[in-house]
Order: structure tokens, then sequence, then C-alpha cells
């Protein structure tokens, strides 16, 4: 049925997409062999948290890690029981002190921004850059200041951040560089993948993301201090501190951030198929970009020249002027004709309450009640205008890792932003 032309389904039409789309599956048979082989060896987890052969962890674990390091061409791999721990591990590793400023991106995921807290630093929010939604590098180095050690990236919605402006910026003032890649493995950026450009970089393993053992995360470096320090922390740092080198591993806080061997197992299979599930995702992506083309009032997304991008989300922009419409009464219209994994903006992660209030680490004595300039440090409305407003008003998000998208169902998104798109005059009225 041509469904176009009736009326708009939230003016009781029919909807162009009347059920659900199949959900995201990316797990088969190999994975069920490479769990069941784990446990029918019966050693779910060979770690031990003392010094020796297996504090690094078993075989599954290692065989994962050399793969990944292998594949994403990096020296070092070390994998973890999830990214929110290898976050907090990787800012961790840097070994910062008690206040100082650890510059991230308030478009990402909290626990980007946790992580920095977790470890007693202090995040200070640098806007975003319109196009691409990345961390802006000029925001960056006007934040800069006596106590800032590092720059903490996300590479969000599929693509990379501006690596090379960030690490100029991080060269000339002597910070570490970080990212959080959750979101974008896979993803090109000059002649490497997106994540290998910091210091430190990742990837989740959650059943969301591009690839996923459940849960899990991977950190990828070149540098063999960092990989020991992230190996350290991520098994009780505290137990082999004696037996490793004192004076430069000592009085390191560890956690248990181990990966499991099922999950390892399972996570080595993935990686074989992430090549395939970007390649499908832009395939998606392709698709929607000729049939949303010309739409008046719609910005398609941004690649930067040299990058590839992997849309984890499809982020778009609306001109809400142009069109005479708010996102929110556009976004109504879409979601009555079905169209799944509709994002009604983003994030603004300054203005989650553990940051304006400042209640983390307690309402009194945390270094952030004033910056070096004597000024408190505010995580108010507007520390991030283009952030802000694309959250509030403009940005407007499909992601793509909630269903299996059939060519079929991508045309029937895409007829359905056709439908919405023809019929304006009805939702102004
Ligand atoms: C998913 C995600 C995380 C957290 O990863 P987990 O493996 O779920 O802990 C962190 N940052 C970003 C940007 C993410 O998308």
């Amino acid at each position: 049925m041509n469904t176009s032309a009736s009326p708009l389904a939230l003016l009781g039409g029919t909807p162009v997409i009347d059920a659900p789309l199949a959900p995201f599956r990316s797990v088969g048979e190999e994975e069920a062999q490479a769990a069941a082989q784990v446990v029918r060896g019966g050693v779910l987890s060979a770690y031990i948290g003392a010094a020796g052969e297996a504090f690094m962890g078993g075989p599954a674990v290692r065989a994962f890690e050399a793969k990944a390091a292998a594949y994403f061409g990096a020296k070092h791999a070390v994998a973890v029981n999830s990214w929110t721990s290898g976050l907090i591990a990787a800012v961790a590793a840097l070994g910062l002190e008690p206040g100082d400023e650890v510059i991230t991106t308030p478009w990402t995921m909290a626990a980007t921004a946790t992580a920095i807290l977790h470890n007693n630093a202090i995040p200070i929010f640098a806007d975003i850059d319109p196009q691409t939604f990345n961390i802006d590098p000029a925001a960056v180095e006007r934040l800069v200041t006596p106590r800032t050690r590092a720059i903490l990236a996300a590479d969000i919605f599929g693509l990379s951040a501006d690596m090379r402006a960030l690490r100029v910026i991080a060269d000339r003032h002597g910070l570490k560089l970080l990212t959080d890649t959750a979101q974008s493995p896979g993803a090109r950026y000059g002649s490497g993948f997106a994540g290998l450009f910091a210091d430190i970089g990742g990837f989740s393993l959650n059943y969301h993301k591009h690839i996923h053992c459940g849960e899990g995360g991977i950190l990828v470096t070149d540098d063999d201090r960092l990989a020991a320090r992230l190996a350290m922390i991520r098994n009780h740092a505290e137990a082999v501190t004696t037996a490793q080198e004192p004076s430069e591993l000592a009085g390191m806080l560890g956690y248990n951030f181990r990966l499991g061997e099922i999950e390892a197992a399972i996570a080595s299979i993935q990686l074989d198929r992430l090549k395939e599930r970007v390649a499908s995702r832009q395939r998606v992506a392709a698709q929607l970009n000729a049939g949303l083309a010309g739409l008046p009032g719609l910005r398609t997304p941004q690649v930067t020249a040299g990058s590839t991008h992997v849309y984890y989300v499809y982020g778009m922009v609306l001109d809400t002027q142009q069109l005479g419409l708010s996102r929110d009464g556009l976004l109504a219209a879409l979601r009555a004709e079905g169209v799944p994994g509709l994002m009604n903006g983003y994030q603004n992660i300054h203005l989650l309450p553990v940051f304006r209030r400042k209640i983390a680490h307690g309402t009194t004595g945390f270094p952030w009640t004033a910056s070096p300039q004597g000024d408190a440090i505010t995580y108010a409305p507007g520390l991030c205008p283009v952030a802000e407003e694309l959250h509030a008003r403009s940005f407007l998000g499909l992601a793509l890792c909630l269903c299996e998208y059939e060519p079929q169902d991508v045309g029937r998104v895409i007829e359905a932003f056709r439908k919405v798109w023809g019929q304006l005059d009805a939702l102004r009225a």
C-alpha cells in the first residue's frame, strides 16, 4: 500500500512502518561454539591477582588481545570487562593528581566524563564542532590552564575527532591525549583506525556497539609504560607492585576490570565480523543519504575529508526556522510513522546533576570549587553553546544500533521522512 498519500499517522492516517524492524543481532553459531568450548574447558577466567604469568589472564583473553592489537595496528591491546572500566583505567594510567584538569566533550556518554571524576580529576567541558559533533580543538585550546594534564576526546556517532589538531595542542602544552572510540570501531582516520591516534584509545564491546560480547572493552596503546600500567590497574594493582617496579608502579589503585574467558572468546569471533558490520552500516547510511537528499531544512551527516564514518548514529541537523516547525513536532510526526531509533537531541553531560551540582565528592573541599584563577569552576548552561543548541533544538538522530536494516526497511524509513516533509503544512496547522 502506498501510505505516502495517506494523512500523517500523527493526524490519524496510516503509519508507513506498522511493525517493528528485526532487532540488532550479530552473534551466531560461531560465537555459540566458541563460548561452549570455554565452558567445556572449565576455566571461565584464568586471572590470578599475584605476580606471575596468570596476572595477565587466560588463553582466550590473550588471544583476543593479540588479535585486536594486530587488527587495529596497535602495539598493545588490553581487554577489560566494559569500556566504562577501560575509560577509568585509561585516565588512571596517566597518574593524575587530585584536582588536575582533563578537557573533554559534553557530547558523549556520561562514562567519558565520569572516568575523570573517578580519578579525582576535574572534567573541563569544551564545546563541540557543529558539523561533526566532536570536540572542537579551538575550544579546547582556550580552556588549557596550568592545571590541565590531558585531553579526553570522543569519536562520536561513528566519526573520529580531529586528532591531528588535538595532538598539536597536546604537544604544545605537554598534555596526554586520550580518546573514547566506543561508537566508532573500524572507522578510518587518515592512515589508520579511529582510536589509534591517542596515547590511549579503545572500544566498547557492549551489546549495542558494532561488535560485542555482551559486556566488554578493549584498550589500545603504542606506549609500553602505559600498557603496563593499564594491565596493573585492571587486576588489583596493589597485589603485585612489589614484584614489579615499585618506583614506577607502586601506589596505583587497582580494580577488578578483568574480562572473562567466555566473553573474550566471543569477542575474537566478533572482531572477524567488524569489517562487514561497518560495511553494512555504511550501506544503510548511503541509502539514507540518497533518499533524504534535497529535503529542505534537513542536513544529513558530514564526513570529514580523510575519514570514514561507521554510523553508530546517523546524525542530522534541522533548520527549524526554515521549516517553521519545532524539532519536537517533526519528531512526533516521524515517530508516529513508525521510524525506529529517533533521538531527540543527544547529551549535555556538563548539565547532569553530578556536574552541575558538583556533588560527586561531597559539597566541600574537593578542588573543583576553585580554578587556578580563583574563580569557581561551574557547569552552568551557556558553557557549551553549540552543544546546548543542538541538543535543545536542532539535532535529530537516528540510532542505527537497534535494528537490522534490510534495504526495504531503509526504504520505508526514507518514505516516512518524505511523507512528513510532503505534509509540513498539515503539521504546522
Ligand atoms: C557505550 C559507550 C561507553 C561505555 O561503554 P560500556 O562498554 O557500555 O561500558 C562509553 N562511551 C561512549 C561514547 C559509548 O557510546
